[in-house]
């Protein structure tokens, strides 16, 4: 896995747990992704996965990129085939996947809002789009992203996704939304918080005070994995 921190990773004891035979998984952090074709082959990758901060900084760096991925305009597994280097996106059939094991159907919102505008939640966007889900990009510059809300006044009744990594170790103390103590009960407001370490984000504990339906991104992270460890032919 490429990115620029990745100390809240689980990636690699993931794959560990795997026992894959002949395939090992390092955590690669880089400053930039100036020699990334030298790594490539000099550490003799065969593929890799891609976070924070060069989802979308790393496609104009690729041979290929597959449809789902063109589409997100954002890679986060990579296949290295016959020295070309060839991107895809897992995160949004993973949020998918997982967002309709969470919520039967006839639980899923009609609208959502989306917390960032980066990488993930682009796939977000793309899966809730599969699922006829209406949803909101919301930004810290809402006039640099067409559409998107600002965080002052949003309703507090819908599916909520945080796309952002505030809230993630080491930065445990944060959130991106503040939910005002002591709450009004929000029976209709459910907190998706792609962050998976910690377990329970402060976003996530302050939503379930007030009543809320609330999920981590575990098992997105799993799900993600797994498609990128079918894609490499594990
Ligand atoms: P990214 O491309 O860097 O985008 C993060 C977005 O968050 C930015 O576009 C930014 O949008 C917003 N943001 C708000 N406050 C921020 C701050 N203080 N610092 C940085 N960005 C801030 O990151 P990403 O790859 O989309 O990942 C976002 C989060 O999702 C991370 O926590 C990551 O670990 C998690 N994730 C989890 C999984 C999983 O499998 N569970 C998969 C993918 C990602 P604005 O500038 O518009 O506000």
């Amino acid at each position: 896995m490429i990115g620029r921190k990745l100390g809240h990773s689980l990636s690699q004891e993931l794959f560990e747990t795997q026992g894959f035979k002949d395939a090992s998984y390092g955590l690669y952090e880089m400053e930039s992704l100036n020699r990334l074709r030298q790594w490539v082959e000099q550490e003799h990758i065969n593929g890799f996965n891609v976070t924070i901060p060069y989802k979308q900084e790393i496609l104009p760096l690729l041979d290929a990129v597959d449809d789902t991925a063109a589409e997100i305009g954002a890679v986060n597994c990579v296949s290295v085939e016959g020295g070309r280097l060839v991107g895809h996106n897992t995160d949004a059939p993973a949020f998918q996947h997982t967002l309709e094991e969470w919520l039967p159907v006839s639980e899923l919102p009609h609208t959502a809002l989306i917390l960032g505008t980066g990488g993930a939640a682009r796939a977000v966007a793309y899966a809730l789009k599969q699922l006829g889900v209406e949803y909101r990009f919301v930004s810290r510059y809402p006039e640099l992203h067409k559409d998107a809300a600002s965080y002052d006044g949003l309703p507090l009744d819908v599916l909520i996704i945080n796309a952002t990594p505030i809230g993630m170790y080491p930065d445990i103390d944060s959130t991106p939304l503040p939910l005002s103590a002591p709450c009004s009960p929000r029976p209709s407001l459910m907190v998706y918080d792609l962050i998976y370490n910690p377990s329970q984000t402060l976003l996530m504990r302050e939503a379930t005070a007030c009543g809320a339906k609330v999920k981590n991104g575990l098992e997105m992270l799993r799900k993600q994995a797994e498609m990128s460890w079918d894609i490499w032919g594990l």
